[in-house]
């Protein structure tokens, strides 16, 4: 698509926006793989309307009010990545978009004091867990409550889980065959804290040792994909700091949290500490891709044979392209049946703080979802991503499902 954007006079992040814009061809095929197309039918709710209305805003023939009501209907899920043809890197659009566009933005005290609450709370275990307690009491409180902030407090969970603090060395069982360093994630930690403990068991008994550096922090992710730009690159630079360079992987449990960290380099673009960014983001790898490399030992059999349902969330199989090796992994259990969902690529609407700020699009994504896994049949739904468990978890609630779920490695 040819454009009129003043990349040369523009920040460093308009040119990855520019190359995304001209790669796109319009051909469309990206269209029936949108969510927010599928759901709505309409142009401008597609990446290929999406597309256009940010040329636009960046050529200055279109105000950015005009729209935001589409781009902030985005889910960020990246489906529209995997089907493309052309090779359209829209996640190199849509997230400098949001960062570049947050500052001129206009938006209700209400709205505005809801994204404060939840980039100042959710990245920072403490302060969520305090937050999630107190949530929780309040819950019986929502319909007094302003919705957004009513949404909000029906997320949380009935019961924050007690803490568990994470040691800052994990040693290997038997030979050490190789040394990691663990990202452990923010809200995680407060929401499933037994999913890190999990990882740890299941890295050390396959002869991994693991690093869990103290000094780390929230990888930015919900940061950047809400237009908070200086908060993200201060996880981000904090990050580069924090990881040691002596480890052969800096390992993820958390989809969203490990196409974060590879979008370092996006999100540093221009600054200097790009190469560094670069360097550290070659090094992330998911735990399922690390464990396929390295070949795991023999997992003991299940007990009796169980039927799996495997849910891709859309940061790993879009954003990362990981889909195999969870699957590979899981089926080296013996017992396990794995069953696949039809419409898997769809996503199942929990997309970080999208939940929160459109709740309906969620929630009929998230139904949609949920029927689909259950319709497998399955006893058990897996996924490699504590948004995606949250969200689903929260619509089986609703029928009742007959099933349970987990991440690969906390079962
Ligand atoms: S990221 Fe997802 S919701 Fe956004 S345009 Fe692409 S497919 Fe649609
Ligand atoms: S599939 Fe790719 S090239 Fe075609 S309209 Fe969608 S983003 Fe553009």
């Amino acid at each position: 698509m040819q454009h009129k954007i003043p990349v040369d006079k523009s920040p460093p992040l308009t040119e990855p926006m520019a190359e995304a814009i001209e790669s796109c061809v319009h051909c469309g095929f990206c269209l029936p793989t949108c969510p927010t197309y599928v759901v709505s039918g309409e142009e401008m709710h597609s990446p290929r309307g999406r597309i256009i209305l940010m040329k636009e805003v960046l050529e200055g023939d279109l105000s950015l009010a005009e729209a935001t009501p589409y781009i902030d209907a985005c889910l960020g899920c990246l489906a529209c990545v995997t089907a493309c043809p052309s090779g359209v890197e829209y996640g190199e659009l849509i997230t400098p978009f949001r960062m570049e566009t947050e500052s001129a933005r206009e938006r209700p005290l209400a709205e505005k004091a809801l994204r404060r609450l939840v980039t100042e709370t959710l990245p920072y275990p403490a302060r969520f867990r305090a937050a999630a307690q107190t949530g929780g009491v309040a819950k019986p409180l929502r319909p007094l409550l302003p919705k957004p902030l009513g949404n909000m407090l029906g997320m949380l969970p009935e019961h924050v889980p007690k803490a568990q603090p994470l040691p800052e060395f994990f040693p290997a069982v038997g030979r050490k065959r190789a040394r990691v360093a663990l990202l452990a994630g923010c809200a995680q930690q407060v929401l499933d804290p037994d999913l890190n403990w999990a990882t740890l068991r299941v890295l050390a008994h396959n002869g991994v040792e693991v690093v869990i550096p103290k000094a780390q922090s929230c990888c930015g992710a919900l940061a950047a994909h809400t237009g908070v730009k200086t908060q993200a690159q201060a996880f981000a630079r904090n990050n580069l700091g924090a990881f040691p360079g002596d480890v052969d992987a800096i390992i993820t449990n958390a989809a969203g949290c490990g196409s974060g960290l590879h979008e370092y380099p996006l999100w540093l673009k221009g600054e200097p500490e790009e190469d560094v960014a670069r360097a550290f983001s070659s090094k992330v790898k998911d735990i399922s891709v690390f464990l396929a490399e390295l070949g795991i030992f023999e997992p003991p059999a299940l007990p009796e044979p169980l039927h799996v349902a495997y849910h891709d969330a859309c940061h790993l199989a879009h954003a990362q392209k990981v889909t195999s090796e969870p699957r590979a992994l899981l089926r080296q259990i013996p017992g396990v049946e794995l069953l696949e969902p039809v419409d898997a690529d769809l996503c199942c609407g929990s997309a970080g703080t999208y939940s929160l700020e459109h709740p309906e699009m969620a929630r009929e994504l998230g139904l949609r979802k949920a029927q689909s896994l259950l319709d497998t049949g399955a006893e058990l739904i897996v996924s490699g991503n504590i948004g995606c468990t949250t969200q689903i978890a929260l619509q089986l609630k609703i029928w009742d499902g007959p099933c349970r779920f987990c991440t690969p490695f906390s079962c």
